[in-house]
């Protein structure tokens, strides 16, 4: 607490009393912190991968670069590093922008169902280098939300699910109506998350395995992007997993108006 006292005296000096005034600054100290944390995260996040990519590209100017297997393995390292500086930087102006107070979706009458297949589509790719197959079992179901949006948060579950599911599993995709609701459920037979994890999962740059998200090219930032994206479409996400089992996303949409 914040607090300020001051004597109150009167005209002809009489003494009143005093006035003293408490701001409770619990909040602010709070976001302070919060602000501050993620500018620090930030910082790291950023500095990883331009202390690879000065690295390597000194070695090679060092004279590293006459060896014809140094200079492609050193070349292949710097071209996923700065691939991975681009993303971080998307994820970044992207959560500032729907971080932004007022920020509003666009939201239409839209058919869950086809942008989920659009989803499916753009991750093909991902699923085939990995062997993992993927099931829709989709119901014709009409959302109030914004298209593009809304494949952003599919494509993100999805690679998620990819990312931390081993080769030759399954990922199914459900989508239904429920109590006035759209439901969509993305479920993985991946590694699973602790249930003591749960809670942080959504934060910014919050990673139950460092080390593996970064090298499957994770930002840290995904899930954060998926809930404010969700929340801006007044809508939820839930998560429910067992380690070793695998993974639920549920995501609750308004049907369109
Ligand atoms: P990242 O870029 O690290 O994947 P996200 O914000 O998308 O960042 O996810 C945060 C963390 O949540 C991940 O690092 C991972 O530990 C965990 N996670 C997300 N999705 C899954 C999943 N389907 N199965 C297991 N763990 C997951």
């Amino acid at each position: 607490i914040d607090v300020y006292g001051a004597p109150v005296i009167g005209k002809h000096e009489q003494w009143h009393g005093i006035v003293i005034v408490a701001h409770d600054i619990t909040e602010l100290k709070r976001l302070e912190g919060i602000r501050r944390d993620f500018v620090a995260n930030v910082s790291h996040e950023l500095r990883t991968p331009v202390t690879s990519i000065k690295g390597f590209s000194e070695t090679l100017l060092d004279g590293a670069y006459v060896d014809q297997s140094a200079l492609l393995s050193f070349l292949e390292i710097i071209h996923k590093e700065s691939n991975r500086l681009e993303m971080l930087i998307q994820d970044l102006l992207e959560l500032s922008r729907i971080e932004r107070e007022g920020f509003q979706v666009d939201a239409q009458p839209t058919e869950m169902d086809a942008l989920i297949e659009t989803a499916a589509e753009r991750i093909q790719g991902r699923l085939e280098e990995k062997n993992i197959s993927l099931k829709l079992e989709l119901q014709p179901v009409l959302v109030q939300g914004d298209a593009n949006r809304l494949i952003q948060v599919m494509i993100n579950l999805l690679i998620n699910a990819i990312t931390y599911s081993g080769a030759g599993t399954a990922i199914t995709v459900r989508l239904f109506e429920k109590d006035g609701e759209a439901v969509t459920e993305v479920e993985d037979q991946g590694i699973g998350i602790a249930a003591s994890e749960l809670p942080r999962l959504f934060e910014r740059f919050y990673r139950v395995d460092r080390a593996r998200s970064r090298n499957q090219g994770g930002t840290g930032l995904g899930l954060s992007i998926v809930k404010h994206l969700i929340e801006a479409h007044h809508g939820k996400v839930e998560v429910r997993s067992e380690v070793g089992k695998g993974t639920t996303f549920t995501i609750y949409l308004p049907l369109a108006r």
